[in-house]
């Protein structure tokens, strides 16, 4: 265990609230309490046993501050693996910054983002990619992203990847051993079962990047753009989604100039809906610029909801978007079917093969068939699953592609017929990028970059 000094941050939100907790850890947790804790009876406490709550005040020299319960926790039996001591007091802005200025003057220093974290992480108490999960768990927008960081806090990716680890160790040894004792460890043949090792080694990693799309959708919802030309509906269908009047609605084609991202839960899952300017051939520069959005918005989006009004002939502005839709994820929303219907389904049909909803924004029809949609095209697979990973996260992502690729290297050594040590280069590459996602072998600029992601007091 390292030696360190004693850190205090607020650990609950910054609002009012019930309740707050101050969070206080390192050496010096105990005793700066003492300084300034007194029981019920307004008596000072000699000795802080772990584990119990104790009731009583705060005091800033002879100042009251506030009515509070405090939990000592002695090392290593905490979130830090250090002594620490949490205050639980009134959740009163003022209060809660009070008793933290009391806490600071008396021997701690104030805590950086995530240093509570990172403290676990340098003490061992968790690994990296657990660090990790802590900070999507804390953000996780729906309740997939948090089952999955949750899966991911409790070590299932670290137990993956050591598995993985193990293996290439194994096989560095070995060769290495090999390398240095030729009469005792013989090579023929090695290369062949070296090849299928690695060869499963490759496709078990690449079961977790290729989870990194779904682990996207997961942690930041379904990409959706909402196309159309104008006044379709486009905004009014964004208004359904949301339950409320959102985006302007307006008779004047054109008016949605520029694009509005909202967030929108569909059975547990996040929608990040972008309603994008009318797409359709314009000379004005402001609109222009709108329509050039909606296009790149497109580009990215996993799904994109194309609004056709059904009460008008189909025309070359509708044509040009089923043009942007081909080969792409989307669903033909077919809308004002209140009115009467000059555009059928199978006039579409024509154009495109995208499954096709007939609603109506204004009379707020089809929201249930738009759910189900949603259910069977990106939910029904994520529901389902047990033991399955997702890697949600980028580095993680990037290290994973680069163990992959270190062990091509390492088929193509072996198809190349090139000499043993060739395998022990790039197998230890793998094993080093795999070790980074558990945080052994990484630099503290990586460190210290992930932790300052974390919110204060993490
Ligand atoms: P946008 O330009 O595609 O965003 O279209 P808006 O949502 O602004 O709608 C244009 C016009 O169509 C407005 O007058 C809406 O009230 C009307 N509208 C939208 N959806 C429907 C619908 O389902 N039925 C009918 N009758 N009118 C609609």
């Amino acid at each position: 265990m390292i030696h360190t000094d004693t850190i205090a941050a607020t650990a609950t939100g910054m609002n009012t609230a019930g309740i707050g907790i101050i969070r206080i850890s390192g050496d010096d947790s105990f005793s700066v309490v003492k300084r300034i804790f007194r029981t019920s009876g307004k008596k000072p406490v000699d000795t802080l046993e772990s584990h119990k709550v104790y009731y009583g005040y705060i005091y800033d020299e002879e100042t009251l501050i506030d009515e509070v319960l405090l939990i000592p926790m002695k090392a290593p039996r905490s979130y830090t693996r250090e002594d620490t001591v949490e205050i639980d007091c009134h959740g009163g802005i003022l209060v809660m910054n009070r008793i933290l200025e009391t806490v600071l003057k008396n021997g701690a220093r104030a805590a950086d983002p995530g240093e509570f974290t990172k403290r676990a992480f340098l003490n061992g108490r968790i690994d990296l990619s657990e660090a990790e999960a802590v900070m999507e768990l804390i953000s996780s927008k729906n309740e997939y992203a948090m089952r999955n960081s949750l899966k991911q806090l409790t070590g299932s990716l670290r137990e993956e990847l050591n598995a993985c680890r193990e293996q290439i160790l194994y096989e560095t040894a070995f060769i290495e051993s090999a390398l240095d004792d030729p009469e005792h460890y013989d090579l023929t043949g090695y290369p062949e079962k070296l090849q299928v090792t690695v060869e499963a080694l490759i496709q078990r990693l690449q079961v977790l990047i290729d989870s990194h799309k779904d682990g996207q959708i997961i942690s930041e919802g379904i990409k959706t753009v909402i196309l159309g030309k104008p006044n379709v509906g486009k905004s009014s269908f964004m208004n359904m989604l949301l339950g409320r009047e959102r985006a302007i609605v307006t008779e004047i084609a054109g008016t949605t100039r520029d694009s509005l991202t909202e967030q929108i839960s569909v059975n547990g899952i996040s929608l990040q809906v972008i309603d994008t300017a009318g797409i359709h051939d314009t000379n004005d520069p402001v609109e222009s610029i709108g329509v050039a959005r909606s296009k790149s918005a497109a580009d990215e989006a996993d799904l994109i909801l194309m609004v056709i009004d059904a009460s008008v002939p189909l025309d070359d502005s509708d044509l040009s978007v089923f043009e942007m839709i081909k080969d792409r994820k989307a669903l033909i929303l077919l809308n004002k079917t209140d009115l009467s219907l000059i555009v059928k389904e199978e006039e579409i049909r024509k154009y495109t093969d995208h499954e096709i909803l007939q609603i109506s924004a204004k009379e707020g029809i089809g929201m249930d068939a738009f759910k189900d949609y949603i259910r069977k095209e990106f939910i029904n697979g994520f529901l389902s699953y047990n033991d399955e990973i997702f890697i949600t996260d980028q580095r993680q992502y990037q290290l994973l592609t680069n163990a992959v690729n270190s062990l091509k290297e390492v088929l193509k050594s072996i198809n190349d017929q090139m000499p043993e040590d060739f395998y022990s280069i790039d197998l230890v590459n793998a094993y080093d990028d795999l070790s980074g996602i558990v945080g052994e072998r990484v630099g503290d600029d990586v460190i210290d970059e992930i932790f300052s992601k974390f919110c204060t007091g993490k």
